[in-house]
Protein backbone atom coordinates (compact mmCIF):
# COMPACT_ATOMS: atom_id res chain seq x y z
CA UNK A 1 0.00 0.00 0.00
CA UNK A 2 0.97 3.86 -0.75
CA UNK A 3 2.32 5.88 1.97
CA UNK A 4 0.60 8.75 2.89
CA UNK A 5 1.81 12.17 1.35
CA UNK A 6 2.12 15.75 1.87
CA UNK A 7 1.73 19.16 0.20
CA UNK A 8 2.01 22.28 1.06
CA UNK A 9 -0.55 25.18 0.35
CA UNK A 10 1.58 27.94 1.52
CA UNK A 11 2.54 29.84 4.43
CA UNK A 12 0.90 32.52 6.57
CA UNK A 13 0.91 35.14 9.27
CA UNK A 14 -0.03 33.99 12.60
CA UNK A 15 -1.91 36.37 14.63
CA UNK A 16 -1.56 37.86 18.04
CA UNK A 17 -2.92 40.46 20.15
CA UNK A 18 -1.65 43.24 21.87
CA UNK A 19 -1.82 43.47 25.95
CA UNK A 20 -0.83 46.64 26.23
CA UNK A 21 -3.64 47.81 24.14
CA UNK A 22 -6.44 47.32 22.18
CA UNK A 23 -4.67 46.66 19.08
CA UNK A 24 -6.00 42.94 17.97
CA UNK A 25 -5.25 40.69 14.82
CA UNK A 26 -1.87 41.76 14.68
CA UNK A 27 0.54 40.24 12.22
CA UNK A 28 2.92 37.32 13.55
CA UNK A 29 6.04 37.23 11.28
CA UNK A 30 5.14 41.63 10.06
CA UNK A 31 4.34 43.23 13.68
CA UNK A 32 7.11 42.20 16.11
CA UNK A 33 6.03 45.04 17.42
CA UNK A 34 2.47 46.51 18.17
CA UNK A 35 2.07 49.53 15.30
CA UNK A 36 -0.31 51.23 17.98
CA UNK A 37 2.15 51.07 21.32
CA UNK A 38 5.45 49.87 20.09
CA UNK A 39 5.00 46.76 23.01
CA UNK A 40 7.03 43.97 21.76
CA UNK A 41 5.19 41.03 20.43
CA UNK A 42 4.32 37.84 23.62
CA UNK A 43 5.09 35.09 21.39
CA UNK A 44 2.36 33.21 23.92
CA UNK A 45 -0.14 34.99 22.24
CA UNK A 46 -0.20 33.78 19.04
CA UNK A 47 -3.22 32.32 17.47
CA UNK A 48 -4.54 30.61 14.03
CA UNK A 49 -7.00 32.77 12.41
CA UNK A 50 -10.24 32.61 10.87
CA UNK A 51 -9.81 31.61 6.97
CA UNK A 52 -11.71 35.35 6.93
CA UNK A 53 -8.42 36.48 8.29
CA UNK A 54 -5.75 34.81 6.66
CA UNK A 55 -3.16 36.70 5.43
CA UNK A 56 -0.48 34.96 2.94
CA UNK A 57 3.23 35.09 3.42
CA UNK A 58 4.33 35.07 0.17
CA UNK A 59 8.03 33.62 -1.04
CA UNK A 60 8.72 32.57 2.77
CA UNK A 61 12.07 31.37 3.43
CA UNK A 62 11.57 29.31 6.48
CA UNK A 63 14.74 29.65 8.83
CA UNK A 64 13.88 27.96 11.98
CA UNK A 65 11.03 28.36 14.54
CA UNK A 66 12.02 31.55 17.06
CA UNK A 67 13.62 31.37 19.92
CA UNK A 68 13.11 33.52 23.56
CA UNK A 69 15.82 35.66 24.83
CA UNK A 70 16.70 34.68 28.42
CA UNK A 71 17.20 38.39 29.52
CA UNK A 72 14.14 40.09 28.35
CA UNK A 73 11.57 37.34 27.08
CA UNK A 74 10.66 38.70 23.70
CA UNK A 75 10.60 36.59 20.76
CA UNK A 76 13.43 36.13 18.31
CA UNK A 77 14.16 35.41 14.76
CA UNK A 78 15.96 32.21 14.64
CA UNK A 79 18.53 34.06 12.29
CA UNK A 80 19.74 36.87 15.13
CA UNK A 81 22.73 36.65 17.39
CA UNK A 82 21.88 38.99 19.27
CA UNK A 83 18.41 40.18 21.13
CA UNK A 84 16.56 43.17 18.72
CA UNK A 85 14.82 44.36 21.92
CA UNK A 86 17.80 44.08 24.79
CA UNK A 87 20.88 43.49 22.56
CA UNK A 88 21.47 39.83 25.03
CA UNK A 89 23.28 37.39 23.09
CA UNK A 90 21.25 34.06 22.31
CA UNK A 91 23.40 31.65 22.15
CA UNK A 92 21.84 28.90 24.47
CA UNK A 93 18.21 30.63 24.02
CA UNK A 94 15.28 28.20 23.64
CA UNK A 95 13.01 27.69 21.07
CA UNK A 96 9.56 29.30 21.22
CA UNK A 97 6.48 26.98 22.27
CA UNK A 98 3.96 25.80 19.12
CA UNK A 99 0.16 26.78 19.01
CA UNK A 100 -1.46 23.78 18.30
CA UNK A 101 -5.41 22.97 17.86
CA UNK A 102 -6.38 21.02 20.09
CA UNK A 103 -8.32 17.44 19.78
CA UNK A 104 -11.89 17.05 21.10
CA UNK A 105 -11.48 15.28 24.15
CA UNK A 106 -13.05 11.67 24.32
CA UNK A 107 -15.62 11.27 26.56
CA UNK A 108 -14.60 9.02 29.81
CA UNK A 109 -17.48 6.49 30.20
CA UNK A 110 -18.48 3.47 32.52
CA UNK A 111 -20.17 1.69 29.98
CA UNK A 112 -17.53 -0.96 29.71
CA UNK A 113 -17.21 -1.95 33.26
CA UNK A 114 -21.55 -2.26 33.00
CA UNK A 115 -20.72 -4.66 30.10
CA UNK A 116 -17.87 -6.37 31.71
CA UNK A 117 -20.23 -6.96 35.05
CA UNK A 118 -22.94 -8.02 33.03
CA UNK A 119 -21.02 -10.78 31.33
CA UNK A 120 -19.74 -12.21 34.52
CA UNK A 121 -22.83 -12.21 35.86
CA UNK A 122 -24.56 -14.27 32.99
CA UNK A 123 -21.43 -16.34 32.86
CA UNK A 124 -22.16 -17.04 36.37
CA UNK A 125 -25.80 -17.94 35.85
CA UNK A 126 -24.85 -19.87 32.91
CA UNK A 127 -22.79 -22.27 34.95
CA UNK A 128 -25.44 -22.89 37.93
CA UNK A 129 -28.00 -23.51 35.91
CA UNK A 130 -25.84 -25.76 33.14
CA UNK A 131 -22.55 -26.91 33.63
CA UNK A 132 -22.58 -27.58 37.62
CA UNK A 133 -22.41 -31.74 38.14
CA UNK A 134 -22.70 -33.79 40.83
CA UNK A 135 -22.14 -37.48 40.86
CA UNK A 136 -24.39 -40.36 40.79
CA UNK A 137 -23.72 -43.94 41.32
CA UNK A 138 -25.23 -46.08 38.75
CA UNK A 139 -24.81 -49.25 37.05
CA UNK A 140 -24.26 -50.80 33.73
CA UNK A 141 -26.88 -52.49 32.30
CA UNK A 142 -26.68 -53.40 28.82
CA UNK A 143 -24.25 -52.68 25.25
CA UNK A 144 -26.39 -52.04 22.41
CA UNK A 145 -24.48 -51.53 19.08
CA UNK A 146 -25.48 -50.43 15.47
CA UNK A 147 -23.67 -51.38 12.54
CA UNK A 148 -23.57 -49.45 8.80
CA UNK A 149 -21.32 -51.00 6.19
CA UNK A 150 -21.35 -48.65 2.81
CA UNK A 151 -21.49 -49.86 -0.68
CA UNK A 152 -19.44 -48.10 -3.13
CA UNK A 153 -19.91 -48.29 -6.49
CA UNK A 154 -17.66 -46.90 -9.52
CA UNK A 155 -20.35 -44.71 -11.66
CA UNK A 156 -19.99 -41.61 -13.75
CA UNK A 157 -21.26 -38.37 -11.69
CA UNK A 158 -21.35 -34.55 -12.01
CA UNK A 159 -19.15 -32.22 -10.71
CA UNK A 160 -18.54 -28.27 -10.73
CA UNK A 161 -14.53 -27.14 -10.46
CA UNK A 162 -12.71 -24.15 -11.62
CA UNK A 163 -11.27 -24.80 -15.10
CA UNK A 164 -7.51 -24.85 -13.90
CA UNK A 165 -8.98 -27.53 -10.84
CA UNK A 166 -11.08 -29.55 -13.58
CA UNK A 167 -9.38 -33.03 -12.88
CA UNK A 168 -7.98 -35.32 -15.65
CA UNK A 169 -11.16 -37.73 -17.23
CA UNK A 170 -13.28 -35.39 -17.11
CA UNK A 171 -15.81 -35.07 -19.55
CA UNK A 172 -18.92 -32.73 -21.55
CA UNK A 173 -17.12 -29.72 -20.14
CA UNK A 174 -19.14 -26.60 -19.94
CA UNK A 175 -18.01 -23.64 -18.16
CA UNK A 176 -19.46 -19.95 -17.26
CA UNK A 177 -17.57 -17.00 -15.76
CA UNK A 178 -18.10 -16.37 -12.55
CA UNK A 179 -16.27 -14.02 -9.90
CA UNK A 180 -13.96 -16.18 -8.09
CA UNK A 181 -12.13 -13.45 -5.73
CA UNK A 182 -11.43 -9.99 -5.16
CA UNK A 183 -8.86 -7.72 -5.53
CA UNK A 184 -7.78 -4.51 -4.00
CA UNK A 185 -7.41 -1.75 -6.34
CA UNK A 186 -6.84 2.27 -6.36
CA UNK A 187 -9.44 4.24 -5.62
CA UNK A 188 -8.44 8.00 -5.15
CA UNK A 189 -7.46 9.21 -1.57
CA UNK A 190 -8.37 10.91 1.46
CA UNK A 191 -7.42 14.24 2.11
CA UNK A 192 -7.21 16.87 5.04
CA UNK A 193 -5.79 20.12 5.42
CA UNK A 194 -3.75 20.63 8.19
CA UNK A 195 -2.26 23.94 10.24
CA UNK A 196 1.13 23.87 11.40
CA UNK A 197 2.35 26.55 13.83
CA UNK A 198 6.43 27.03 12.18
CA UNK A 199 7.28 28.94 15.07
CA UNK A 200 8.32 32.24 13.95
CA UNK A 201 5.01 34.07 13.49
CA UNK A 202 3.77 32.15 10.47
CA UNK A 203 2.03 28.81 9.96
CA UNK A 204 1.82 26.45 6.88
CA UNK A 205 -1.21 24.92 5.50
CA UNK A 206 -0.54 21.31 4.63
CA UNK A 207 -2.76 19.26 2.63
CA UNK A 208 -2.34 15.34 4.26
CA UNK A 209 -3.33 12.78 2.03
CA UNK A 210 -3.72 9.35 2.33
CA UNK A 211 -4.52 6.60 -0.03
CA UNK A 212 -8.24 4.96 -0.82
CA UNK A 213 -8.68 1.48 -2.26
CA UNK A 214 -11.51 -0.81 -2.73
CA UNK A 215 -12.50 -4.58 -3.59
CA UNK A 216 -13.37 -5.25 -7.48
CA UNK A 217 -14.41 -8.93 -8.14
CA UNK A 218 -12.09 -11.03 -10.55
CA UNK A 219 -14.09 -13.31 -12.64
CA UNK A 220 -13.09 -16.93 -13.99
CA UNK A 221 -14.39 -20.18 -15.75
CA UNK A 222 -16.49 -21.98 -13.51
CA UNK A 223 -17.07 -25.84 -15.19
CA UNK A 224 -19.41 -28.32 -14.69
CA UNK A 225 -18.18 -31.61 -16.16
CA UNK A 226 -19.28 -35.83 -15.78
CA UNK A 227 -16.25 -37.79 -14.05
CA UNK A 228 -15.95 -41.61 -13.20
CA UNK A 229 -15.56 -41.98 -8.92
CA UNK A 230 -16.46 -43.83 -6.18
CA UNK A 231 -19.86 -42.96 -4.60
CA UNK A 232 -21.44 -44.32 -2.03
CA UNK A 233 -24.65 -46.80 -3.42
CA UNK A 234 -25.86 -48.34 -0.83
CA UNK A 235 -25.85 -48.96 3.21
CA UNK A 236 -25.82 -52.60 4.48
CA UNK A 237 -27.32 -52.09 8.19
CA UNK A 238 -27.63 -54.62 11.30
CA UNK A 239 -28.07 -53.74 14.87
CA UNK A 240 -27.92 -55.81 18.32
CA UNK A 241 -27.22 -56.21 22.45
CA UNK A 242 -23.81 -57.29 23.56
CA UNK A 243 -20.31 -56.45 23.35
CA UNK A 244 -19.93 -58.62 19.93
CA UNK A 245 -20.70 -56.46 16.93
CA UNK A 246 -21.47 -58.45 13.61
CA UNK A 247 -20.29 -55.81 10.58
CA UNK A 248 -22.57 -56.47 7.65
CA UNK A 249 -20.81 -59.09 4.81
CA UNK A 250 -20.09 -56.72 2.00
CA UNK A 251 -21.13 -58.84 -1.43
CA UNK A 252 -18.66 -59.68 -4.02
CA UNK A 253 -18.97 -57.59 -7.07
CA UNK A 254 -20.25 -58.50 -10.14
CA UNK A 255 -18.24 -56.31 -12.70
CA UNK A 256 -14.60 -56.59 -11.38
CA UNK A 257 -13.09 -53.38 -12.53
CA UNK A 258 -14.14 -50.12 -14.67
CA UNK A 259 -18.02 -48.72 -14.02
CA UNK A 260 -20.18 -50.83 -12.55
CA UNK A 261 -17.68 -52.42 -9.68
CA UNK A 262 -18.17 -52.34 -6.48
CA UNK A 263 -16.51 -52.30 -3.09
CA UNK A 264 -16.58 -52.12 0.63
CA UNK A 265 -16.98 -48.08 1.61
CA UNK A 266 -17.14 -46.55 5.33
CA UNK A 267 -17.87 -48.39 8.26
CA UNK A 268 -19.80 -46.13 11.10
CA UNK A 269 -20.96 -47.73 14.53
CA UNK A 270 -23.02 -46.22 16.91
CA UNK A 271 -22.30 -47.98 20.37
CA UNK A 272 -24.72 -47.50 23.16
CA UNK A 273 -24.80 -47.56 26.94
CA UNK A 274 -27.41 -48.11 29.20
CA UNK A 275 -27.27 -47.21 32.65
CA UNK A 276 -29.66 -47.60 35.42
CA UNK A 277 -29.35 -44.96 39.03
CA UNK A 278 -31.71 -47.17 40.81
CA UNK A 279 -34.87 -44.74 39.53
CA UNK A 280 -34.20 -44.08 35.74
CA UNK A 281 -32.47 -46.24 32.53
CA UNK A 282 -30.38 -43.65 30.86
CA UNK A 283 -28.96 -43.88 27.25
CA UNK A 284 -25.38 -43.11 26.18
CA UNK A 285 -24.12 -43.09 22.54
CA UNK A 286 -19.82 -43.40 23.09
CA UNK A 287 -16.42 -44.07 21.41
CA UNK A 288 -16.32 -47.76 20.70
CA UNK A 289 -13.09 -47.52 23.16
CA UNK A 290 -15.21 -46.12 26.13
CA UNK A 291 -18.29 -48.65 24.97
CA UNK A 292 -15.96 -51.91 25.78
CA UNK A 293 -14.36 -50.42 28.70
CA UNK A 294 -17.58 -50.97 30.87
CA UNK A 295 -18.72 -54.63 31.90
CA UNK A 296 -22.74 -55.40 32.18
CA UNK A 297 -24.34 -54.97 35.74
CA UNK A 298 -20.75 -52.71 36.50
CA UNK A 299 -20.62 -50.25 38.87
CA UNK A 300 -19.94 -46.73 38.09
CA UNK A 301 -20.32 -42.86 39.27
CA UNK A 302 -21.38 -40.72 36.21
CA UNK A 303 -21.50 -37.22 36.50
CA UNK A 304 -25.05 -35.10 35.47
CA UNK A 305 -25.98 -32.07 35.64
CA UNK A 306 -27.00 -30.59 38.75
CA UNK A 307 -30.26 -28.56 37.15
CA UNK A 308 -31.54 -30.67 34.59
CA UNK A 309 -30.34 -33.99 36.21
CA UNK A 310 -28.95 -34.95 32.54
CA UNK A 311 -25.96 -37.22 32.27
CA UNK A 312 -23.04 -36.39 30.83
CA UNK A 313 -22.24 -39.15 28.36
CA UNK A 314 -18.39 -37.27 27.23
CA UNK A 315 -17.25 -38.09 30.73
CA UNK A 316 -17.83 -41.44 31.35
ZN1 LIG B 1 -0.11 47.70 21.66
ZN1 LIG C 1 16.19 40.56 24.98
Amino acid sequence: MDKAREESLGHYEMLWDCSHCEAKKLLGKTHRHCPNCGAPQDETKRYFPSDADKVKVEDHVYTGGDRRCGSCGTAQSAKAKNCGQCGAPLGDAKDVARVTIPKPAKKKSNLLWYILFGVVVFGVLVWFLCIRKQEVAMTVTAHRWAAVQEIEEYREVGEEAWKNEVPTGARQLSCARKQRSTKEVPDGEDCKVVKRDKGDGTFEEVNQCTPRTKREGVDDDWCSYRIDRWTKAEELKANGQGVEVAWPAVPPSQVQTGVGARRAGKKVGVFTLELNDGKNVRTCDVSEGTWKKYKDGQEIKAKVRAQSGSIVCSEL
